[in-house]
């Protein structure tokens, strides 16, 4: 294993952006399955998505004394770095310790030499206060065990810095997957709640500037104790209980929801606060859970949502009538859809999802229309045999499939994009709408 590594190299990183990571594309076992009212049609076959790791460029972001430490190859590396776009000049927050051949041969102690990668970072950077090892594909068919590595490693800090272990591995996960498995990793350090303290916890990575809109409402609510995770600061981790309510703000944290579950937390079911009517929704529930009348909800939500119609409607002028397509990648597919449909007015061809968890999704389906075509899984060619036939105006997907796409006359938009960008909530309502009539703009500029 050589040290940390913050190299770029776009290019080299391209063998994992854009190469399928699933099984064969004979499928024998896809069918129908019924969601409520929809038809579910279950794909599966060769999959094409980025791995968990890319995770990282936002959660590092978040949590402001975290580092994570991918012990992968230098592919992982070089996905990172591209992904991030990070300066060479500046020294990041994330970096890879490289297994070499000696690693993957099995000829070297690897847990030797992660102890030593870990020493030597945690001396150059006193400012880490939670640091993830975070695995991947190598790391995990070599067998190296991370979590018996943070134990030690965390023993060895004797208190000074949390080490913790989760996987962002590309083998069997789409990206954003690689934030629920970190929260995940959290979810046992939680401090527990005082007896009979009520509070709501508000799940999943949201902007900052996102953050402190909903903790202003939230507040104005008299909702009585108001968490996030994850948290600012990794010092910072919220306290759970029997009297935690849990508000999920992004639909990809499934499994944290249910170790926070395990952990005595209640999960309200709420649309997502994607748009006027989901942010409002998502407010609304959570008001619920605490005994607040909808009046009050409404008469603090209103100045924002109606700001928000104003923003809003010039862009669904420009979107509506329109057909969309999403193919699986982000999770936020259906949310994102249910938008665009009943407050854009666009036209919903076909949606698809790399997974569909419906106790996540449960009030979210039954807000589409019971005729989409609703995919789960992906089998790519005979994906894109349907999006060839159905060309619609604006196809939404992974980095992987946009330039080709494009060359085949569709117009596309990165799903990874919309994970970034702050499109939560009343005030990011019309930034949402815009993000889609961008590329619709472009067409039409570049059009002879
Ligand atoms: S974790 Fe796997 S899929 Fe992701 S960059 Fe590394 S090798 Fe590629």
């Amino acid at each position: 294993m050589t040290g940390t590594s913050s190299t770029s190299d776009a290019a080299a990183s391209q063998a994992c952006l854009a190469s399928g990571l699933g099984t064969s594309s004979s499928d024998p076992s896809a069918g129908n399955l019924r969601s409520g009212n929809l038809q579910v049609q279950h794909e599966q076959g060769q999959r094409q998505v980025f791995c968990g790791l890319a995770g990282i460029v936002w959660l590092h972001r978040k949590i402001q004394d975290a580092f994570f430490l991918v012990v992968g190859s230098r592919t992982c590396a070089h996905l990172l770095q591209s992904a991030a776009g990070v300066m060479i000049f500046a020294e990041p927050r994330f970096a890879t310790a490289v297994l070499g051949d000696r690693d993957l041969a099995g000829l070297a102690d690897c847990n030797e030499e992660l102890d030593r990668v870990v020493t030597e970072l945690l001396a150059r950077r006193p400012d880490i206060g939670t640091l993830f090892l975070v695995a991947s594909c190598p790391s995990e068919v070599i067998k190296l065990d991370l979590d018996n590595a943070a134990e030690r490693l965390s023993r060895e800090q004797q208190g000074r810095v949390r080490v913790l272990a989760y996987s962002g591995s590309g083998l069997d996960t789409t990206f954003t997957q690689g934030e629920d498995t970190c929260l995940s990793a959290l979810v046992p350090v939680l401090p527990e709640a005082a007896a009979g303290t009520d509070a709501l916890l508000v799940l999943g990575t949201l902007p900052d500037v996102v953050e402190d809109q909903f903790r202003r409402l939230f507040e104005a609510l008299g909702i009585p104790s108001l968490h996030f995770l994850p948290p600012r600061r990794g010092s910072e981790l919220p306290p759970v209980g029997p009297g935690t309510r849990l508000l999920a703000a992004q639909p990809f944290v499934g499994g944290t929801a249910a170790a926070l579950i395990d952990r005595g937390a209640t999960l309200i079911e709420a649309p997502y606060p994607f748009g006027i009517e989901g942010t409002r929704a998502w407010i609304a529930a959570a008001a619920e859970a605490f005994g607040i009348s909808a009046a009050r909800v409404e008469a603090v939500t209103a100045p924002a949502a109606k700001r928000a119609a104003v923003g809003l409607e010039r862009y669904r002028a420009q979107l509506a009538g329109k057909r969309i397509s999403f193919m699986p990648d982000s999770q936020l597919e259906i949310p994102l859809a249910r938008f665009l449909q009943r407050e854009c007015g666009m036209e919903l061809v076909e949606v698809g999802v790399p997974y569909l968890d419906r106790r996540m999704m449960g009030a979210e389906l039954n807000w589409l229309p019971s005729d989409l075509r609703l995919t789960e899984g992906q089998d790519l060619e005979r994906q894109l045999d349907r999006l060839r036939v159905d060309r619609p105006d604006l196809t939404v997907c992974g980095l992987g499939l946009a330039n080709p796409l494009e060359a085949e006359g569709l117009t596309t938009k990165w799903s990874i994009e919309l994970v970034f960008s702050p499109v939560h909530g009343f005030d990011q309502a019309a930034d949402l709408a815009e993000l889609f009539v961008r590329p619709l703009n472009r067409r039409d500029r570049l059009a002879f």
